[in-house]
């Protein structure tokens, strides 16, 4: 592999799409180069443990500990614990492993001396050695509520105990417009060279870190490149509700919808570059139209050569808008 990239990059990231590219960053930048600002929408207080999904999975696969089947999770995992609660008739409809509740029992246990999310997150990447910074996008709890055909619900119910099956009408983010962004973040986004915006679900990964206070508006006082990589290939989600939840808002699920749910920065939204997947090839012209460099690549990462690869690819690309600017 060529040298590593020096420059500033930070990176918006949900959970199992977003954790593949910033892992592919963290490998193509030098160590310090790049801050993962991650989803916390997602978290929920669950058998009396802070539950942070989106973090941990970022965090177990930069740390190299994640499961590469699941995608969430631990690898070498054991369940006793949750075949111990079932079998109390307790619920275990959101899984836990061994390994993963040891993650969930300190978090909780130091969030309740008084530390602060982004305090834990920080000791637990340096305790797995991650070289690169993570950040929460809030220390506050703003949780991401989905409005659907069967009320509103908190996100886990809708994801994992309804299993996306509800039909999506809306999404609102709880307690928001009280929220901060957590220390690091603001100073991470002015620092930046380039702002990547993984290929998370655009709705309820991106938009709940869009949507802290302070944290769009720095991201467009910053003149840096804005380049975000579709989590949508030939009308699908690689995994997850993403393309479902475009078509029940109304959208065609597409690469093109995923460039205009951001929007061009010099119309009233957020980037100057898009990543496609070679299977949408067609629709770059129509994005290139709207305003949007792009780049039209493979972006399904199975390997990690693959998260390398489209690190790259995504740097490069980076790399020549910063001249452009
Ligand atoms: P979640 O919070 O665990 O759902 O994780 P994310 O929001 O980060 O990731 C879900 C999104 O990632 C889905 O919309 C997928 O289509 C997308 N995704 C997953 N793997 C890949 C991949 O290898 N390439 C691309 N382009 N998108 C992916």
């Amino acid at each position: 592999m060529t040298n590593k990239h020096s420059l500033h990059v930070v990176a918006l990231a949900g959970g199992v799409g977003g954790a593949k590219l910033a892992h592919g960053l963290s490998q193509t930048l030098i160590p310090g180069r790049l801050t993962v600002i991650v989803n916390s929408g997602d978290d929920f207080e669950h058998l009396g443990l802070k539950i942070c999904p989106d973090l941990d999975t970022v965090c177990y696969t930069l740390a190299g500990i994640a499961n590469p089947t699941t995608g969430w999770g631990r690898w070498d995992e054991s369940w006793n614990a949750m075949e111990s609660l079932e079998r109390l008739g307790g619920p275990a409809w959101f899984r836990l492993g061994d390994r993963d509740l040891g993650t969930h029992l300190e978090r909780t246990r130091l969030l309740s001396k008084g530390w602060t999310l982004s305090q834990v997150t920080d000791e637990f990447r340096r305790a797995w050695k991650i070289e690169q910074t993570i950040i929460p996008v809030t220390d506050d709890f703003v949780p991401t509520m989905v409005n659907t055909d069967m009320g509103i619900l908190p996100f886990q119910e809708y994801f994992v105990k309804q299993q996306c099956r509800p039909v999506v009408t809306g999404f609102r983010f709880n307690n928001v417009d009280y929220s901060n962004p957590a220390p690091g973040v603001v100073d991470a986004i002015q620092k930046a060279e380039l702002v990547v915006i993984c290929p998370s679900n655009p709705w309820v990964s991106i938009d709940p870190i869009l949507a802290i206070p302070g944290v769009r508006m720095e991201v467009l006082s910053n003149a840096c490149p804005v380049i975000a990589v579709s989590p949508i290939i030939g009308g699908r989600a690689v995994k997850g509700p993403a393309a479902k939840m475009y078509l029940e808002m109304g959208f065609k699920p597409s690469a093109l919808s995923v460039a205009e749910h951001y929007g061009v920065r010099i119309i009233d939204g957020i980037l100057s570059g898009f990543v496609m997947d070679n299977k949408d090839k067609k629709m770059s012209m129509e994005i290139q139209k709207m305003g949007l460099q792009t780049l039209v690549t493979k972006t399904l990462m199975k390997t990690n050569d693959d998260r390398k690869q489209l690190a790259q690819e995504v740097l490069e690309f980076g790399k020549e808008l910063i001249k452009k600017n």
